[in-house]
C-alpha cells in the first residue's frame, strides 16, 4: 500500500482530507508543522484538537520537533505575498519529511479550504515535490469542506476563528491587512 504524508493545517480541514486519501488506498500519516499559528497558546489548542481526533482514528501523527516561529517570520518578511511564503514554508517541510522518511508522497489539508489560495498552493506543492524528488498528491477537495466540518461537529474539539498568523487575527478582528 503506498504511503502518504498529509500535512494537516487544522483538525477541521484534516478530518475529511485524511478520510479521502485513505479511501484512495493510501496508508496515511498526519504531519503537523504550522509555525504560522500565533500565539503559541493558539498553536497548542489546535495541536491538541488534532491529537484528540487522531487518537480515535488510528492514524499516526508525525510532528515537527519545534514550533519554529523564527522561520515563519524570516520566510514571510518582505515577501510580496505573505500567504504564498507561508504555504511554501509548510509544504517544503512536508516534502522534506516525506523524502527523508521514504513516503511515496505528500499532500496538504489546505487543499480543502475555500479560504486558501488554491492555485498558489497547487503550484508550490508541485515545485517543492520536484525539488525533493517526491510526489505531490493533488485533489481539489473544496466542495467537501462542509463535509469535513460535519465530521468534527459532534466532537468537542477546539475551533479556531482565524487562519493562523497575527495578521489574520487582526483582520478577523476588523483590521485591514494585506495577504
Ligand atoms: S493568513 Fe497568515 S497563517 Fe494564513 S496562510 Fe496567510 S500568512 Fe499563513
Amino acid at each position: 500500500m503506498p504511503s502518504l504524508l498529509v500535512h494537516c493545517c487544522c483538525v477541521h480541514c484534516s478530518a475529511y482530507s485524511l478520510k479521502y486519501w485513505r479511501q484512495q488506498g493510501f496508508q496515511v500519516t498526519a504531519f503537523w508543522y504550522n509555525p504560522n499559528i500565533h500565539p503559541f497558546a493558539e498553536h497548542q489548542l489546535r495541536l491538541e484538537a488534532i491529537k484528540t481526533f487522531l487518537n480515535n482514528t488510528g492514524i499516526p501523527l508525525v510532528m515537527s520537533p519545534c514550533y519554529d516561529i523564527d522561520r515563519y517570520f524570516k520566510s514571510t518578511r518582505g515577501s510580496e505575498s505573505r500567504c504564498e511564503s507561508c504555504y511554501q514554508m509548510r509544504l517544503e517541510a512536508a516534502a522534506t519529511c516525506a523524502q527523508d522518511n521514504g513516503y511515496d508522497g505528500f499532500t496538504s489539508s489546505l487543499l480543502i479550504s475555500p479560504q486558501q489560495q488554491h492555485d498558489r498552493l497547487t503550484r508550490i506543492g508541485i515545485e517543492v515535490a520536484d525539488r525533493h524528488k517526491v510526489r505531490f498528491y493533488y485533489a481539489d477537495l473544496r466542495k467537501r469542506y462542509s463535509d469535513s466540518r460535519a465530521l468534527t461537529k459532534s466532537q468537542t474539539l477546539y475551533r479556531q476563528e482565524y487562519c493562523g498568523c497575527l495578521h489574520s487575527r487582526h483582520q478577523q478582528d476588523g483590521g485591514q491587512t494585506a495577504n
